[in-house]
């Protein structure tokens, strides 16, 4: 099985290509543009493995990605390149309508392209997985779960940009026939996962002893999954997931962010006694513009016709993830030492 795999060295993405290189044995061809948020040392595990191949391209260049497709003649392309923080779509959304929206659609156009000249049994077998994000659908009040079918209502420039990005990924499928899967996944947290998200900030910020700064009164409700469980689910999907259908991806773990700050302190705590609790490090920042109040993930469809389970619970993932960040200070020091006096998430971002 030979896979192209976008933004393989993000933190999504490494995951999904540890699991593809290692456990599964596949012919792997990453290719990552290296921005901020791509590292090639979270592809550390598969450096030097004879069916990993690494290509430095941007997915908005067309040229580029025909070549690429060209010479790898892949049988399944997984799409995960994109700008991801929310936070850096609201002060500057220009690179978030360029990768997200144009070089969606450009690499749809060389999957077409490409497709169109498979013949047989390759191009019956040829699959393209959209991976995108629940915060396409917008915010649910206290009840209720992002189902499928839920109607699109994104809103930051993040989720609009992913929004249309879906609507292409669909559209090739419905217009062209190219057999396009798309999956909608929750907040994700585990290792590799670069320090402004809430969860590796929190676990950094409290280690060093720093302020942790949770957006308003922490009211807001994630539904978080273990990245690795994301990355199973996605090769599950594209492997049995039905073209022109959409899978939903969720943890069924629902937590105010409050809750998850007080967890990774109370982990801490234990594992690296300190003088005081770290929950006294908490400090309330002015809340986002737009924050959605609660995701929450359906994914019924995913676990009834394709056998998908998480196998970590948030108990055992953040466990999991403090730990990793723990022990592995090689992959996080030069990341946070290169951005600590940038606009870095939520703790500049209050400034
Ligand atoms: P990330 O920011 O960690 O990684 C994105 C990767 O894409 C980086 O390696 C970056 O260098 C690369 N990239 C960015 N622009 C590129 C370009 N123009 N050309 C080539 N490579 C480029 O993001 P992530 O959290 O790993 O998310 C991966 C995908 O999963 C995204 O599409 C995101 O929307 C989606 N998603 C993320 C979450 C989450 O909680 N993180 C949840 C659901 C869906």
């Amino acid at each position: 099985m030979r896979v192209i795999v976008t933004g393989g060295a993000g933190f999504i993405g490494s995951a999904l290509v540890r699991h593809l290189v290692l456990e599964k044995g596949y012919e792997i061809l990453t290719i990552d543009a290296l921005t901020y948020a791509g590292n090639e040392a979270s592809l550390k595990a598969v450096e030097g493995k004879a069916n990993h191949h690494f290509l430095r391209a941007n997915i908005r260049d067309g040229a580029a990605m025909r070549a690429a497709v060209a010479e790898f003649r892949p049988d399944r392309i997984m799409h995960l390149a994109a700008e991801s923080h929310v936070d850096r779509s609201i002060t500057g959304a220009a690179d978030f309508i360029q990768t997200n929206v144009v070089g969606t659609f450009t690499l749809l156009e060389t999957a077409r392209e490409y497709w169109n000249g498979l013949e047989g049994a390759a191009k019956a077998a040829f699959r393209f997985l959209h991976v995108s994000t629940d915060e396409v659908y917008g915010s649910l009040g206290e009840e209720g779960l992002f189902e499928e079918t839920t109607s699109y209502d994104p809103s930051s420039p993040y989720s609009a940009s992913k929004a249309a990005s879906d609507h292409l990924a669909k559209a090739w499928q419905r217009t062209y026939g190219l057999p396009v899967v798309v999956s909608n996944c929750s907040n994700n947290y585990g290792p590799y996962h670069f320090p402004e998200k809430l969860i590796p900030l929190t676990i950094l910020n409290a280690l060093a002893g720093r302020e942790l700064p949770v957006y308003g009164k922490g009211e807001n409700v994630r539904d978080w999954l273990y990245v690795d469980d994301h990355a199973r689910a996605l090769d599950l999907i594209i492997e049995r997931g039905r073209p022109g259908e959409t899978y939903n991806v969720g943890g069924r773990n629902e937590h105010r962010n409050i809750e998850v700050v007080r967890r990774i302190c109370a982990v801490l705590d234990e594992l690296v006694p300190a003088n005081r609790p770290r929950e006294e490090l908490i400090a309330f920042v002015t809340d986002r513009p737009g924050h959605d109040a609660r995701y929450a993930i359906d994914a019924t469809k995913l676990e009834t016709e394709l056998g998908w389970r998480a196998r970590e619970t948030f108990d055992t993932g953040i466990e999991k993830t403090v730990r990793w960040y723990l022990d592995n200070e090689w992959w996080w020091r030069p990341l946070r030492d290169r951005y600590d006096g940038e606009r870095l998430g939520l703790t500049q971002a209050a400034k």
